[in-house]
């Protein structure tokens, strides 16, 4: 279902940045929970794609494997499409999206009559990520990444774990190298806006949700709104 745009008074409009590995999965995915906003992550919708072989998935499963960034266009359109759904219109957590400054700017165009954009970025050292990514496991029936508590299986739906195609350590330092080359520069973009925050990604991950949520609040001038789990 499309919803025209329009202004939706206190709509949430987070975006997820930080590289690969940084938890900003996770923390989306929590965040959408607490606040019931969709969650909206590029890199779900292309690995579904590339699993259930519509033509997206033909034209990104090379680049993704290479660890290499799907061209610009198309992650527009995909973003802009989802964001034209009704779920979206009083607010998202994106993730994944933008990962280039022309990404970003077409966002901004995107939301301009939606409210700002809270932008929290995930700060984790560059030697923990490489650890992080080389040691993750994803289920390969439903592609969810595996939290500590699933050993043998998916915890929601029984699925085998897998190491993650570009999980790789050589793709695993092509993508930090994209990181660094391609989507760091936001922060610089999104830095004077004050709606940005740095967030340490480098501790527990209820202790990073319980600051995520903090800085959404501080963002939205809604104190009191505590980020259940
Ligand atoms: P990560 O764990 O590296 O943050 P994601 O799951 O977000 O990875 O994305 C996996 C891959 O999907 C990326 O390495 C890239 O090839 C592609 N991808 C996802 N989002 C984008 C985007 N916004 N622009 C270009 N490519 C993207």
């Amino acid at each position: 279902m499309v919803a025209p745009h329009g202004n939706c008074p206190g709509a949430i409009n987070v975006v997820m940045l930080g590289p690969p590995g940084a938890g900003k999965g996770t923390q989306a995915e929590r965040l959408s929970r607490a606040r019931k906003l969709p969650k909206v992550s590029t890199g779900d919708i292309l690995r579904e794609s590339v699993q259930s072989g519509t033509k997206l998935g033909r034209a990104a499963k090379a680049t993704m494997e290479a660890g290499n960034l799907v061209g610009d266009d198309m992650m527009i359109a995909i973003v802009q499409d989802r964001l034209n759904r009704s779920d979206a219109r009083c607010g998202f957590v994106l993730d994944g999206f933008p990962r280039t400054v022309v990404q970003a700017t077409a966002l901004d165009r995107m939301v301009a009559d939606r409210g700002p954009l809270v932008v929290l970025d995930i700060v984790v050292p560059e030697e923990v990520l490489e650890f992080r990514l080389a040691t993750r496991r994803i289920c390969a029936k439903c592609g969810s990444t595996a939290t500590p508590e699933w050993t043998a299986a998916c915890g929601k739906c029984g699925g085998g774990l897998v190491t993650r195609v570009d999980d790789g350590i050589e793709i695993v330092r092509e993508r930090l190298k994209v990181y660094q080359r391609q989507t760091k520069p936001l922060v610089e973009y999104y830095s004077s806006r004050p709606n940005f925050s740095s967030i340490d990604g480098n501790r527990p991950p209820d202790v990073v949700t319980a600051a995520v949520g903090a800085a959404l609040d501080a963002a939205i001038g809604a104190a009191g709104h505590g980020v259940a789990q």
